[in-house]
């Protein structure tokens, strides 16, 4: 035989293997989703629910960012308006105060071997003035199908719904086998340490585990995710980890008409460039990826064929990925530079100039590992590199998705949206769960929310607001979540 014809031979044999490969990977990569019933949904008034929520909002909880300045009032008061409201909650269950205004919960089970489990919801808003808004964000205006105002999102919807959940369930005479405890605090959009932490410490002085915690994080998402035309429920199994750096540096400070050739502004400018030239490495790994092996086999045709075969297309979506900064973010450690300070006047030498990077931190890259990659990245001893500010987190542990827990979870809302696919993900911002890692090897970060991509805007933004019927799935899934955990 002539050697091309053997050349041509051994290529199209090649094409025929990598082909049979990639077709039966696609067709043996099958659906990870458990079984669908009839939606679930219980008996409740959500127009009556919808009026409480909405009276929650008008409190105006910020939590000020200088703690003597905090405004404790608005706080005291809606814990007296969530006792008048919830009143056989406040009477069947033990209700503690943590911290002054933290908020601990326990529905006592009747089977003391079982581990409890905590649910978190936080009390505190971000500010907001009138501005750009529809309705005013602290009115809690009930209009057009929908609850408006700072706080319907994020996060006294949870508070309150989870709140009516309980109140319905003892109406109807229920009793957990597994206690149940929610826990509330102030401060979560500050740091979480006055409300979150203190709770967590306590715990912790208590020898209290669970057997799952559950918190805000992700939500339920639609037209978001290429190939996937119906929404998607996304389990947050881990969390990224938080960190700000300061870099600074020092130079001879004077007139401005005869400056040196690099100033500490250009020293500290440097520093940043090099460290927005060298990004973290990026890997499509744990959480992330795994996401593709729960959506994948429910995808169009072109997009299973490409998720069964990630061996051999893993490096063309991770680029494709690291393209746009929201899934790039779901790839490494990320590098944002947020405030810089140089001199105060346009003709004065900067003694002193300093800047502050943000990262959050992929699991995996610790504090430490990050602060010695800077400063090895940086390579200039002029930069000094410290921490700035508190709140530091490492990224947290990743939950498991073969335990009960997460089955359980899974189930949970399976059962209230049974339209919506289910998958486990990473979360890119850090939230009070990050206080309570270590008191239960299964935290779920998940809130029964309804968004499209534009509308995620909303959170911290202008406008928020929860439709009625949403609302009231909310309150069917925390219903629904007790009950298969605890009946
Ligand atoms: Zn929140």
């Amino acid at each position: 035989m002539k050697k091309w014809v053997i050349v041509v031979l051994c290529i199209l044999a090649v094409i025929v293997i990598l082909g049979a490969v990639i077709a039966i990977r696609t067709m043996t990569f099958s659906s990870k989703q458990l079984p669908v019933g009839d939606k679930v949904t219980y008996n409740i008034d959500k127009n009556q629910a919808a009026q409480r929520l909405s009276d929650s909002i008008k409190f105006k909880t910020v939590f000020n960012e200088d703690i003597s300045k905090v405004d404790y009032e608005p706080f005291a008061k809606m814990q007296e308006y969530l006792k008048k409201s919830y009143p056989l909650v406040y009477s069947n269950l033990e209700v503690k105060v943590i911290n002054g205004y933290g908020l601990l919960y326990i529905w006592k089970g009747s089977d003391p071997q079982k581990k409890p489990i905590l649910l978190l919801a936080h009390q505190d808003v971000v500010p907001a003035t009138d501005e750009g808004w529809t309705y005013p964000p602290f009115s809690g205006t009930i209009a057009d199908g929908y609850i408006w105002g700072r706080g319907t999102l994020d996060d006294k919807c949870t508070l309150l719904g989870m709140l009516e959940a309980m109140e319905y369930l003892i109406k109807e005479g229920f009793q957990p086998t597994r206690s149940i405890y929610l826990a509330s605090g102030f401060d979560e959009e500050i740091t979480g340490m006055q409300g979150a932490g203190k709770i967590a410490q306590y715990f912790k002085e208590q020898g209290q585990d669970f057997e799952m915690i559950t918190d805000e994080g992700e939500v339920i998402i639609s037209g978001a995710i290429p190939g996937v035309s119906v929404p998607v429920a996304l389990i947050g199994i881990a969390e990224k980890g938080y960190l700000n750096l300061e870099l600074s540096a020092e130079s001879e400070g004077g007139h401005s008409s005869m400056p040196p050739r690099q100033t500490a502004v250009g020293i500290v400018a440097a520093a940043i460039d090099k460290l927005e030239k060298n990004p973290f490495p990026g890997n499509l790994a744990g959480p992330a990826s795994w996401m593709f092996d729960y959506l994948g086999p429910e995808m169009t045709p072109l997009y299973k064929t490409i998720f069964a075969n990630m061996w051999l297309l893993g490096p063309v979506i991770e680029s494709q990925l690291a393209s746009s900064p929201p899934t790039d973010a779901t790839l490494r450690t990320t590098t944002a530079p947020t405030m810089m300070q140089g001199s105060q006047r346009e003709n004065v030498l900067p003694s002193r100039a300093s800047a502050v990077i943000n990262f959050r931190l992929m699991p995996g890259d610790t504090i430490e590992k990050v602060m010695q990659r800077v400063i090895k990245v940086i390579d200039d001893p002029r930069v000094k590199v410290s921490q700035y500010g508190q709140g530091a987190t490492e990224a947290s542990p990743i939950s498991g998705t073969d335990t009960w827990a997460f089955k359980t979870f899974n189930q949970t809302i399976r059962d209230v949206f049974p339209e919506a696919l289910v998958t486990p993900a990473l979360v890119n911002s850090a939230s009070d769960a990050s206080r309570y890692v270590g008191l239960s090897p299964n935290i779920l970060r998940f809130l029964p929310q309804r968004f499209t991509s534009e509308e995620l805007s909303m959170l911290h933004g202008v406008n928020e607001r929860i439709s009625v019927d949403n609302y009231g799935e909310m309150i069917d899934f925390y219903i629904q979540l007790i009950k298969n955990y605890c009946q």
